[in-house]
């Protein structure tokens, strides 16, 4: 196969020197354009993005911040975090953008230090009601220096028009109060509703704490203007770059100017070294094209791909935690459509399907987080490859197939080429046979307008 091995990257024919790597780097490429990535916390970044991410940038030691490094030489890299910073300021609103985290957990963890004494307590989102590891798992080094407590969803309704599983604010109210924590934390990893700040603003005055907003998830649908935006309203903002927003690997941090020296510091030197400038100039990418009218476009299709997706799964037979979908996601709860099947037997026969997606916790469920009830289905990747409302009712479909008749190798083995052929009509890089397509164009560097 014909398939360049990374696009946009001019160092990619170098990898010849290294034939082994450079096989598994053709092999990934090839898993991750002739199978569905339906993982919602992953895209396909633009060829900019990666020849960024690919560049002598990776060679520069910059530990510091613009115009106060450790090192000589980084006139260059100067300008290149400035804009970056420059450029997070003005997509976002916000006084002021660290821009060097290298993952959103660091992100996370850089905000409690600059925030919180070692032992203060911190409400964030329950782990098994959708919150993320950094918001105090028993795993994670964050409940070992804080102390969390948590909210969570409120309980099924079983009532369609009002289905309940959206986030309890008498119970964030409640545990506020009777636990006076220092920082309030909203955002989740596995919540299909849109998240406004306001609510947990006012609990947060109403006990004196400070509020983070944990944007990992949806930064690319609040910068596309489909989600509200929480920045000026939190205390702090922190987001992951290459999740909704599509650039590289990395996290970020929005705050007020007052709390710009506490951040900076608790980053680097609190947290980080040398900050990844090849990503950075990355970052400053991305957010150069989410300022782009087609990135809003990108956000409004990315949200319509999942209600769509969500109809059709309910169609199936699939049960939806919260009942359908605002934002990128939805998350299956696969009890009834088989009581017997879970969340890891589901994402095993879905991969050797060619359908790529991880299991996930549901609220309150009977299944440990290792085994689950449920998936977690997201839109953002898929969206980038220009498919649409028509694929994902098709999406779903062999989903429900491949569940159903999961002992049935044929079944497997046809749903395999079915996928093939979809994703090879909606290429994330190149052309497809025929020329269509309207992923990231190779030839100009750029996604095609829909
Ligand atoms: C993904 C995510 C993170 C962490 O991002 P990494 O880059 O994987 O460290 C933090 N918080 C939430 C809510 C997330 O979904």
């Amino acid at each position: 196969m014909g398939h360049p091995v990374t696009t946009g990257s001019p160092f990619t024919r170098w990898l010849e020197a290294d034939p082994e790597v450079a096989r598994l780097v053709t092999e990934e490429y090839d898993r991750q354009t002739s199978t569905l990535q339906l993982i919602a916390s992953e895209n396909f970044t633009s060829p900019a993005v990666l020849a960024a991410t690919g560049s002598v940038l990776t060679n520069k030691y910059a530990e510091g911040y613009p115009g106060s490094r450790y090192y000589g030489g980084n006139r260059i890299i100067d300008e290149i975090e400035e804009l970056a910073r420059r450029r997070a300021t003005a997509l976002f609103g916000a006084e002021h953008a660290n821009v060097q985290p290298h993952s959103g957990a660091n992100a996370n963890l850089a905000v409690y230090h600059a925030l919180l004494e070692p032992g203060d307590t911190v409400l964030a989102m329950r782990l098994d009601h959708g919150g993320h590891l950094t918001h105090g798992s028993p795993a994670s080094v964050t409940s070992r220096n804080w102390r969390f407590v948590s909210y969570g969803v409120t309980p099924p309704t079983g009532d369609e028009d009002h289905p309940g599983e959206v986030i309890d604010f008498d119970q964030v109210r409640d545990v506020a109060k009777s636990e006076q924590p220092r920082l309030i934390v909203a955002g989740s990893t596995a919540y299909s509703r849109t998240i406004e700040a306001e609510p947990f603003r006012q609990i947060a005055d109403e006990v004196g704490a400070r509020l983070m907003f944990d944007a990992a998830h949806p930064a690319g649908l609040i910068a596309g203007g489909v989600h509200p935006s929480p920045v000026g309203v939190a205390d702090v903002v922190t987001f992951t770059t290459h999740k909704t927003l599509r650039g590289p690997r990395g996290g970020a941090v929005l705050c007020r100017a007052d709390l710009a020296k506490k951040v900076d510091g608790a980053v680097f030197p609190g947290l980080q070294g040398g900050p990844l400038e090849h990503v950075v100039a990355a970052k400053a990418v991305a957010f150069g094209e989410a300022m782009a009218p087609e990135f809003a476009r990108y956000a409004r299709r990315v949200v319509e791909n999942a209600k769509a997706f969500a109809a059709a799964l309910s169609a199936e037979g699939f049960r939806l935690v919260s009942g359908g979908t605002d934002n990128h996601m939805v998350l299956v709860d696969l009890r009834a459509f088989d009581p017997e099947l879970t969340g890891k037997t589901a994402q095993e026969v879905l991969d050797r399907a060619g359908i790529t997606c991880n299991r996930n916790t549901i609220p309150d469920d009977p299944r440990s987080p290792f085994v689950t009830s449920g998936l977690r289905l997201g839109t953002a990747a898929e969206t980038t490859a220009g498919m649409g409302p028509d694929q994902m009712a098709v999406v779903a479909a062999l989903i429900g197939r491949t569940l159903r008749r999961r002992d049935d190798e044929p079944t497997l083995a046809a749903v395999r080429e079915e996928v093939r052929s979809l994703c090879a009509a909606f290429p994330a890089y190149g052309s497809a046979p025929g020329g269509g397509g309207s992923g990231w164009s190779l030839e100009r560097g750029t996604a095609r307008p829909r």
